[in-house]
């Protein structure tokens, strides 16, 4: 027999429809016994994520009529789901349990995760499966970041369990996604999209033969496909160019699924609900030589950068300038993205998120011990990854980045080629977001 650990997300498991095609796929496979899934997630464009209800719960917890509000919203659309499903549970008590101990909670993250707990609670009882909860094994520390390695020893542990007590190795176990918690049980969960995580992790712990991640999507498409309709899916892809392409926005898998399951070579399976017999997207150490690849295997693009650079006459001569700037970041507790250097420039590039209320500081720290003849910034950035291995042995790929944004009249601000060769980071205006992305998304029709 073989080992799947098989993820469902959100919108697979919105509704009682979209939980029974989420059966089939599950009993149309005798091996698909580790199942993770995600909390319930929007049935339609104009609908509500149950983490989000839940997370807004938490957040106008002083407003008491706002959360009746947001309280009746989440009751009825769990009861109208029992309901439609016809299982046998209490969903008004658990909720009863929740929004109570909720009131007494500085983390948000105890009622962030009931989406995840209830599907699971709700799931296991539609296949007669075994629910196996998450918090007290997998664990965070007290900087509330996983201990891996405790982390994987526990689910063993949990899971030969369950296994011993059915006597059975058949028994499939609903595992919910998203939270573990700290040793002494105070629920933790991970950042958004971090249900892909947990499969991940439970890959790693079972040292599994494949991770199947069902989503609403045929695969990793070449760019976001609600910006870039035509994008096609990507066949194989490695886990570092997924990475890269996570980190930048392409938010079909969290930008950390891919650390647990690449050490060991557990490929991941990116596969369709809604269309279960389309082979998705294979992601793995290395691309099998038979594959046929493109030049270029996706793009991805995020919002929201700064950028500052500094000139200085001879600034090549200065031993150590570049790590006294580097040393004012690092102080100020800000991770640094890019770092495009010339021969008397420098640029720093981060989310702009993390200058809040410390750029003029900063500002100020880097004249005083930088000198620098000129400083300008630039915020609204958005940065693009243009991913592929092998890409640097095709000049061509530059040329035609280029040539693609500026026929949609967009200006390059920052261009950078990352030291290991498999991508280039563009920056543009956050205004040219869009544009980019559309006019890069040509760049998969370069063979
Ligand atoms: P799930 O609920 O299954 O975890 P997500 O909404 O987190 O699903 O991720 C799937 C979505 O990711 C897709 O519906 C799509 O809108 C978005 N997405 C962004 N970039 C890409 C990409 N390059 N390829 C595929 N989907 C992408
Ligand atoms: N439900 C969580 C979220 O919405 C985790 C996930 O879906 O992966 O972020
Ligand atoms: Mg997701």
């Amino acid at each position: 027999m073989k080992i799947k650990v098989v993820k469902f997300g959100g919108s697979s498991l919105a509704d009682a429809r979209q939980i029974e095609k989420a059966r089939d796929i599950i009993m149309s496979d005798p091996d698909r016994r580790y199942i993770v899934v995600s909390a319930a997630g929007k049935r339609h464009n104009d609908d509500d994520k149950m983490t989000d209800l839940f997370i807004n719960c938490h957040e106008i917890k002083d407003d008491e009529i706002k959360r009746k509000t947001i309280e009746d919203k989440i009751r009825t659309r769990y009861i109208e789901l029992v309901k439609d499903l016809d299982v046998d549970f209490d969903v008004e008590k658990e909720l009863d349990y929740i929004f109570e101990k909720d009131k007494n909670e500085t983390h948000v993250d105890f009622i962030a995760s009931r989406g995840e707990y209830l599907s699971a609670k709700i799931i296991s009882k539609y296949l007669n499966a075994t629910f196996l909860d998450m918090a007290g094994v997998i664990i965070f520390g007290k900087d509330r970041k996983i201990d891996y390695d405790t982390s994987y020893a526990n689910i063993r542990t949990a899971i030969e369990k369950v296994e011993n007590d059915y006597k059975d190795e058949s028994v499939r176990i609903i595992i919910p996604g998203f939270y573990g918690s700290t040793e002494d049980d105070d629920v933790v969960t991970f950042s958004r999209g971090g249900s892909d995580i947990t499969g991940a992790v439970v890959a790693r712990a079972l040292n599994a033969d494949i991770y199947e991640n069902w989503t609403d999507v045929s695969g990793v498409m070449f760019a976001d496909p609600r910006m870039a309709p035509n994008a096609k899916p990507i066949e194989y892809i490695t886990y570092t160019e997924l990475r890269e392409l996570s980190y930048m926005g392409a938010n079909v898998l969290h930008e950390a699924t891919v650390y647990p399951v690449s050490k060991v070579g557990i490929p991941i399976n990116i596969l369709n609900t809604n269309s279960p017999s389309d082979k998705g997207t294979m992601i793995i150490a290395s691309i099998p030589s038979i594959a046929k690849r493109n030049v270029v295997t996706g793009i991805a693009g995020r919002k929201g950068f700064t950028s500052i650079l500094l000139q200085r006459a001879l600034m090549n001569e200065e031993v150590g300038y570049l790590s006294r700037l580097l040393k004012i970041f690092e102080n100020e507790n800000i991770p640094v993205e890019h770092c495009p250097t010339g021969i008397d420039t420098i640029s720093i590039v981060m989310r702009s998120e993390f200058l809040n209320g410390k750029k003029d500081r900063i500002i100020q720290k880097i004249k005083d011990e930088l000198a620098p003849d000129l400083l300008n910034i630039e915020e609204n950035l958005s940065l693009f990854a243009v991913v592929g291995e092998g890409m640097v042995y095709h000049k061509e790929v530059i040329m035609n980045i280029f040539k693609v944004l500026s026929e949609a009249n967009v200006t390059v601000k920052m261009i950078d080629q990352g030291s290991s060769g498999i991508n280039v980071i563009i920056g543009v205006k956050d205004s040219d977001y869009e544009s980019a992305l559309r006019a890069l998304g040509s760049l998969q029709d370069i063979s």
